[in-house]
């Protein structure tokens, strides 16, 4: 971890005066759905990193309906246009079809998440190193798998009390969600006392305008925020370097 701490003690010049940057900031979105169209283009407009996960086993070529949100369907997104979608993203694996992994028998737990690496890699081009379970499922052997599969990190869905890094990679939780109503407070404790803030979600629960322009605000705050920096999940694992 010493890379790490150098880098937290770096500073930062505003209006003249050197500050003290320290802050990394990541955001990890789920499922791959249609939303994440213009998610991502609000993402470019801020230069803001993120995480996409997403589940290759479960896309058809044009767009197909996923399931009922409240009042709203879920479509998830074409197979011929995520490369486009996505583009300048991290991908990491959610697994090939969003099954609840510690059910599964050894051959179904390996199948689930090599085919789903190997296909992201093949359709990004780009390594894939981080791991999201589905459902937040985790267990010691599923946990193996994933880290034997080439994956440096794997995130659940609890939200994390005990600082960053984690005692285990593969037990990585993010702060908070999106619409936190303690958002800001955490962000600020994370600058304080972590030097790394992830917040998560899915873009299907951006169901109206003003949760849109909430998220918006907060990308914009951060890219805004000389003290921060947005990076890939899958940078701050030393495996990773
Ligand atoms: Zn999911």
């Amino acid at each position: 971890m010493m890379s790490w701490r150098r880098w937290c003690a770096r500073s930062v010049t505003v209006n003249g005066n050197s500050v003290r940057g320290c802050l990394r900031v990541a955001q990890s979105w789920d499922d791959g759905v249609v939303d994440d169209v213009r998610l991502t283009g609000l993402l470019r407009r801020y230069q803001a990193t993120a995480t996409f996960n997403l589940n290759p086993g479960l896309y058809q070529d044009h767009r197909s309906f996923g399931w009922r949100h409240g009042d709203r369907e879920v479509w998830r997104l074409g197979r011929s246009e995520l490369v486009d979608v996505y583009a300048g993203f991290e991908i990491a694996n959610h697994s090939l079809t969003h099954p609840y992994l510690p059910d599964l028998s050894p051959e179904a737990l390996d199948w689930e998440i090599r085919e789903s690496r190997r296909l992201l890699q093949d359709w990004f081009q780009q390594p894939v190193r981080g791991f999201c379970y589905p459902f937040g499922g985790v267990s010691p052997t599923v946990k193996e798998a994933v880290r034997a599969a080439g994956h440096v990190y794997a995130r659940v869905t609890d939200n994390q009390q005990s600082g960053f890094p984690p005692a285990d990679p593969f037990e990585f939780g993010p702060f908070c969600r999106f619409d936190d109503p303690a958002f800001w407070t955490l962000y600020e404790t994370a600058k304080a006392e972590q030097g790394m803030f992830c917040f998560w979600g899915h873009s299907y629960e951006l169901i109206d305008e003003p949760l849109w322009a909430d998220l918006e605000h907060k990308i914009a705050g951060i890219s805004a925020d000389p003290a921060a920096d947005w990076v890939n999940l899958e940078t701050l694992w030393p495996a990773a370097r």
